[in-house]
């Protein structure tokens, strides 16, 4: 690893100060257990890594006006064991719960889950996040298994890692982001975005901005998030989905489907026409997972995603009705 200045600031004003004295060679450092393991690979070389852990405001888990606010340092240890999380948001619960290493769910953060970077071999041996060379995507020629199925039409076909992001999005959580001056709010969807060129970043948060919480909004729609892994521990998800219902007398009003893994993005469908008005059951999830998945284009190789991703579609949606898949 190349040899870098490490600092500590105490507060997120002094964190934005270190970073514009070197905007080019900064990075954050949450707990470490995505970006040391880049810098290992000298897929990134900062010259400066400031620390974000002795920031007060980004750890811990408190209600505000009837919101639940959860610090991005938090550990997913933390969220995984909060009776707070769990009334609100089982999905992200289970989400969380999903990364079994008690190592990750120590050291990993909330923050540093939903802003790890892409899985893609290609990205990760330092041809880019769009994996090309020579004007080819290594990609399309190469292996492209574990790649977009849904979303990449254009030259990104890396899929998203973050197994969070989408029982994020389900439940319409905000992030509260520090831009220097203040915290402006944006929705969590909207941390994402589809890079079309090189130079440009798979999030909308520009450089120096720090993520201080995710806000969990006060209604408490019944949620699940279901996962198809290989490996019970130690690999991400195949394919993920979470869902968020609301519910009136046993009938769906409103239903908001999240797939993980199989876009750039987390993929949001709004499946709440095809349910709405019926309790829902096996033929409605079957119908709504396939909806979801009806304009996927997989790659060479991982045609299988389509199938995997449906079954877990279907399967958050019964579960948060409180039945089985
Ligand atoms: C073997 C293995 C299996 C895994 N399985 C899964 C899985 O199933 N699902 C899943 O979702 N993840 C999985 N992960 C990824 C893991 O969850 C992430 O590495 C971890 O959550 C990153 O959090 P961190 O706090 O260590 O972030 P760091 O590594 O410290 O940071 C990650 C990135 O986020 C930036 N960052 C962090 N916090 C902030 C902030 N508050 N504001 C601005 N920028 C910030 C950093 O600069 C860096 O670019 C796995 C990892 C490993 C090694």
């Amino acid at each position: 690893m190349k040899d870098f200045a490490y600092a500590v600031p105490a507060t997120l004003a002094r964190a934005a100060a270190l970073w514009r004295e070197a905007p080019d060679a900064s990075r954050f450092l949450a707990g470490g257990t995505d970006l040391l393991g880049m810098m290992k690979d000298f897929v990134i070389q900062p010259a400066r890594v400031i620390s974000l852990a002795a920031i007060p405001e980004l750890r811990g888990i408190r209600e505000e006006d009837g919101a639940l606010v959860i610090g991005a340092m938090t550990p997913l240890g933390d969220v995984i064991a909060s009776p707070l999380v769990r009334a609100r948001c089982p999905a992200l619960v289970q989400a969380a719960a999903g990364i079994k290493s008690p190592q990750l769910r120590n050291m990993a953060t909330l923050g540093g889950d939903l802003l790890q970077r892409p899985r893609c071999w290609y990205f990760r041996r330092g041809f880019g996040l769009l994996g090309m060379k020579d004007g080819k995507s290594l990609v399309l020629d190469g292996e492209d298994r574990f790649h977009a199925i849904l979303g990449n039409a254009g030259p990104a076909k890396f899929a998203s890692p973050s197994s969070i992001a989408p029982a994020l999005v389900a439940a319409g959580a905000e992030l509260l982001v520090w831009n220097g001056e203040g915290t402006r709010r944006m929705a969590a969807l909207d941390l994402y975005r589809t890079p079309e060129r090189e130079e440009e970043s798979e999030f909308s948060l520009a450089g120096g901005e720090i993520l201080v919480a995710v806000r969990l909004p006060a209604a408490r729609p019944a949620s699940a998030t279901c996962e198809v892994r290989q490996r019970k521990s130690l690999d991400w998800p195949v394919a993920a989905a979470s869902a968020c219902l609301d519910l009136e007398n046993g009938r769906v009003a409103g239903a908001r489907l999240v797939l993980g893994q199989v876009a750039p993005v987390p993929w949001l469908v709004d499946v709440t026409s095809l349910l709405a008005g019926k309790p829902l059951d096996e033929e409605g999830a079957k119908a709504a997972a396939e909806a979801a998945l009806k304009d996927a284009t997989p790659l060479a190789g991982n045609g299988y995603k389509v199938q995997v991703a449906e079954v877990a579609a279907r399967r958050a949606l019964l579960a948060a009705a409180g039945k089985a898949g």
